[in-house]
């Protein structure tokens, strides 16, 4: 099926505006429909990777609840919490990790608007002492009623949109690409616009194909695979 240039130019627009340096740190969130909301946040906020440390018996699964997100939303599953910060720390983010003690700063007195992860815990505990030892920071959601937290997605989705805000004050808002280095972008545009034929690249080890203004692939590819182009 060709790829119209209706939805070129969504895949486009939508790529455009995503955030490379805006991200949430799952440790051990496993409820398929947890993960799924927050992509679906990710998504809708402009997230490029969300990153997750995941409890290896229970792999990662989504549900309807995604609404296809994880298509769009990279995620980076780490072996360990350990590992995942010193990735994050590698690339310049200062990690915010939310728990529900009496030293956690309001979310609101923060500044989001440098490069961000969000470390959110596992349904039942929270973070764990690991985790909250390697942070760089303690926040939380101030709560005014009888329950003592909230649903995980429900603060992701709370911060990842109070960081949205943030930035959009600040005038910091990528346009065009700006939040993405071109290679990068032009990689990801591919793997949106054709992801048969960029599967099929990477089984090959073969560069993808260049699309020409209208997002069509220009060279000829070999058409005895069932490629979707
Ligand atoms: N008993 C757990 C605790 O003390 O952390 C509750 C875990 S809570 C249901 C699951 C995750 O949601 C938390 O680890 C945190 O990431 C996030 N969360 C829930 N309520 C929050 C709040 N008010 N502020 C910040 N994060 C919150």
């Amino acid at each position: 099926m060709p790829l119209l240039p209706r939805r070129f130019e969504r895949l486009q627009k939508v790529l455009s505006n995503r955030m490379g340096d805006l991200t949430v740190l799952l440790e051990d969130v496993e409820k398929p429909h947890n993960l799924s909301a927050i992509l679906r946040s990710c998504d809708a906020v402009g997230v490029l990777e969300a990153n997750a440390v995941v409890n290896k018996r229970r792999p990662i699964t989504f549900n309807n609840t995604a609404q296809g997100s994880q298509k769009w939303v990279i995620l980076n599953d780490h072996k360990s919490i350990k590992t995942a910060v010193i990735n994050l720390k590698e690339k310049g983010f200062f990690l915010y990790g939310t728990t529900l003690t009496e030293d956690s700063k309001d979310y609101r007195d923060c500044d989001f608007t440098r490069s961000t992860a969000f470390v959110l815990g596992a349904e039942k505990w929270g973070l764990t002492k690991t985790a909250q030892s390697l942070i760089d920071e303690k926040i939380c959601i101030p709560m005014r009623g009888m329950v003592q937290s909230l649903n995980v997605s429900v603060a992701a989705a709370t911060l990842l949109f109070e960081a949205l805000r943030q930035r959009q004050k600040a005038g910091l808002l990528p346009k065009n690409g700006a939040g993405l280095e071109e290679d990068i972008y032009k990689k990801i545009l591919f793997e949106w616009a054709y992801p048969d034929v960029a599967e099929w690249c990477n089984q090959e080890g073969r560069a993808y194909p260049v699309l020409n203004q209208q997002g069509e692939i220009i060279e000829r590819l070999p058409r005895t695979k069932k490629l979707r182009y």
